[in-house]
């Protein structure tokens, strides 16, 4: 791992001095004609894919943005010659993320996206920059919810064009009924209004919910993650220069301190971050 962050170390220089050419024009906005063919990104902004509904990860608030998904996104962004005046921000929410990508209504998606063989056959990857794990988000005085096998027929809130939602109706509770949502702030009010028993996803979803105000003392995370989740950044497919340019970029983020700052400065006392797997090894830009 150490071995590899090196070897990235090195060539982010030569990634800097490409995505500098590839954006120079950018920090004073005077030239709007960046040089498509280096990293596939045209016009003078990037235009990048997060959630706007998730405290700590990706939340819209009024005219700002934030959450370690926005923090990290912004750091790739400015090293890749974008600042912060030129990223358009772009709802994606998890149904939504591939196509988005493929028609190029962004170039780079950070939004809790699990890298998946499935999805790698329609987009590509850079990262992962952050391992989380599934688990399931239920009112305060349940006791009979501990896993993904004892669901029972009870109803569980997940997200359409989410992994969380496909495979709990695959590999576990085969008579599970589904609640199918198009975002977790849905999932999440139903579960306060007591209309399903459990929302499952991402522990740090999950807990960025718990830790919201109006929901004090309502929630608890069961507490056993199940599965690994690479977050990776997702980007048009094959564009390998635009993927290496990011782990680059990120590799510079883990290594400087700002991946562990925006991890802390976003997620809540509540939640620990598996720091066994994280910050976690790149997949590679080939596949
Ligand atoms: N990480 C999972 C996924 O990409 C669940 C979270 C989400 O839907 O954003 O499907």
């Amino acid at each position: 791992m150490r071995m590899k962050k090196k070897l990235a170390v090195a060539s982010a220089v030569l990634a800097s001095v490409l995505a500098l050419g590839a954006c120079s024009s950018s920090s004073d906005g005077s030239d709007s004609a960046t040089d498509e063919s280096t990293l596939g990104i045209s016009g003078d902004t990037i235009k990048i894919g997060i959630k706007f509904d998730q405290p700590g990860l990706g939340l819209k608030d009024g005219d700002t943005y934030k959450g370690f998904d926005v923090d990290v996104a912004k750091y790739v962004a400015n090293k890749l010659g974008y600042d912060d005046d030129h990223i358009t921000w772009v709802e994606a929410i998890s149904a939504q993320r591939e196509t988005l990508i493929q028609n190029g209504s962004v170039d780079l998606v950070f939004a809790t996206y699990s890298i998946t063989d499935a999805r790698k056959e329609q987009v590509s990857f850079a990262g992962p920059y952050f391992i989380a794990g599934q688990d399931f988000l239920v009112s305060k005085d349940n006791t009979d919810i501990t896993g993904p096998n004892d669901l029972g027929s009870k109803i569980l809130c997940s997200v359409e064009g989410s992994i969380s939602a496909e495979r709990i109706r695959d590999d576990y509770s085969k008579d599970v009924q589904l609640y199918p949502a198009q975002t977790y702030s849905e999932c999440v009010e139903l579960l306060a209004a007591g209309s399903v028993d459990a929302v499952t996803t991402d522990d740090i979803i999950l807990a960025g919910f718990a830790a919201q105000e109006q929901y004090a003392d309502k929630f608890k995370i069961v507490g056993n993650p199940f599965t690994e989740e690479k977050y990776g950044v997702g980007l048009k497919k094959g564009n390998t220069a635009l993927c290496e340019a990011v782990n680059d970029a990120l590799t510079e983020m883990f290594n400087d301190g700002s991946w562990e700052k925006a991890l802390s400065d976003n997620t809540p006392s509540s939640y620990t971050p598996n720091m066994k797997l994280n910050p976690p090894e790149f997949e590679g830009c080939d596949s």
